[in-house]
């Protein structure tokens, strides 16, 4: 198309219009092979970038938080219901059974194996850890269990039943793995 008006009577931003900055972000690709027949396109092999994903969760721990601020302070809490009793070792601050609300507690130290599996295959944050065991503990008049790690156990010493103690992580990530168990050590 003729401009009708001479470069010299153009506008500045006619001679130079705005553009966005080029950046170097994400996935930069050069000289994408581009067939002059576009008949030819739909025989294009796919385009695969790959490129590092990174964003910024925000997440409340609402009534949870004492329980993360406990792991962090090598403290395992509970919860136990004021007005019937029922105790709870995935705490929780009202009662499934009675609905009357629940205090903080800690809870023991020691624990029971309840149940146990070895993983070999997990999400991604734990993949490079497989296999490992996972545990159900359990405590005496405590109505729930507890899932968590137990770590320098091989298959064949692990048993329902026997005594486990928990650990903690010292710098503290604020999730549930910052708690495992291990083979309680054999009191004196
Ligand atoms: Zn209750």
């Amino acid at each position: 198309m003729v401009d009708p008006q001479p470069a010299s009577e153009q506008s500045p931003e006619r001679r130079h219009p705005p553009r966005l900055e080029e950046t170097e972000e994400g996935a930069v690709l050069f000289n994408v092979p581009f067939p002059s027949d576009l008949s030819q396109l739909k025989g294009m092999s796919p385009i695969i970038a790959k490129w590092p994903y990174q964003i910024n969760y925000i997440h409340s721990y609402g009534q949870d938080s004492p329980f993360f601020a406990g792991l962090a302070n090598k403290k395992l809490l509970g919860t136990r219901c004021s007005r019937c009793g029922t105790a709870y070792g995935t705490p929780r601050l009202r009662c499934m059974g009675c609905g009357g609300e629940c205090d903080w507690f800690e809870l023991p130290r020691r624990g029971r194996v309840h149940t146990w599996t070895t993983c070999y295959f997990s999400g991604e944050a734990y993949l490079d850890e497989t296999p490992f065991h996972l545990i159900l503990v359990e405590w005496e008049n405590v109505a729930t269990l507890f899932l968590s790690r137990l770590v320098g156990c091989e298959s064949a010493d692990i048993s329902i039943g026997m005594q486990v103690e928990a650990r903690f992580r010292r710098n503290s990530k604020f999730n549930v793995a910052d708690v495992y168990f291990v083979r309680a050590p054999k009191q004196t």
